[in-house]
């Protein structure tokens, strides 16, 4: 679905993405765990075709230009930070992302109303976007992410700034999403998100250490968790951490 070969992204002398390999099945939730600074969102961004790479090659659904209208309508994305219309209320938002993506009228309510709920913000179709708090934000931008039912989603840091409970759902979603043969690619700094996806790229410096199931991470790092997993990779390719 998706491979990555030797994908690099320069901005001036800084590397933040250093050519990075990666082959991403269908199917999956697949987490990618770095500190900030480590290239997640400049990753991300670069498979969305937002940013070019500036060497290297994306393979996305058999396509290798990111940014097609083809590959386009297969993906939907969630950015780290905000994307929806403070003026707009949060039916408008939702119809405005699914008029974009072409989704027929006659269609489109039936998927409002049911991406809604699932989000659970049905009984605030009307208020203003502006006027809603942080978590209901992040469940609105979800909503605008899953109108038009992507094969893969792409999230970045979806969870970041709200509150445990409600991470807790997101992921009851994400799950449910995956189990209905959704992809989701996520970027997180969380240790227990990352341990509940089925596979896990550990990002630092633009560099990709490892990435496999959480179990064998944790095996092959004879580690007790993820985070001392991570600690140790990043030892082994770059020596004692400062
Ligand atoms: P993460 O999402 O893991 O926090 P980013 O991809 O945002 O990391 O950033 C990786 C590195 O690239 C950082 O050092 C950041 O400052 C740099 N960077 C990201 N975007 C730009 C940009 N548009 N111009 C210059 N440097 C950037
Ligand atoms: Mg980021």
């Amino acid at each position: 679905m998706l491979t990555l070969t030797k994908v690099t992204k320069q901005f001036g002398s800084q590397i933040a993405v250093d050519k990075l390999d990666l082959n991403i099945p269908q199917g999956l939730v697949f987490g990618l765990l770095g500190p900030n600074g480590s290239g997640k969102s400049t990753l991300l961004r670069m498979i969305m075709g937002l940013l070019k790479p500036t060497s290297g090659n994306i393979l996305i659904f058999n396509n290798n230009s990111p940014g097609d209208f083809e590959v386009k309508h297969l993906l939907g994305y969630m950015p780290q930070q905000l994307a929806v219309y403070p003026g707009l209320s949060v039916r408008e938002n939702v119809l405005f992302y699914g008029r974009l993506y072409g989704i027929p009228e006659t269609e489109l309510e039936t998927r409002l109303l049911d991406i809604l709920e699932m989000v659970e913000l049905s009984s605030c179709l009307d208020n203003l976007a502006a006027d809603l708090s942080g978590g209901m934000l992040r469940r609105l931008m979800l909503a605008t992410t899953l109108i038009h039912q992507p094969s893969l989603v792409i999230l970045d840091e979806p969870t970041a700034g709200v509150d445990p409970s409600l991470r807790l759902r997101f992921w009851e979603w994400f799950e449910e999403l995956a189990h209905g043969g959704t992809s989701i690619l996520i970027t997180t700094h969380h240790i227990s998100e990352a341990s509940r996806c089925n596979k896990v790229a550990f990002l630092r410096q633009g560099k990709l250490l490892e990435h496999d199931t959480p179990e064998k991470l944790m095996q092959r790092y004879d580690s007790a968790n993820l985070e001392e997993a991570f600690v140790q990779a990043t030892q082994a390719n770059f020596g004692e951490m400062k």
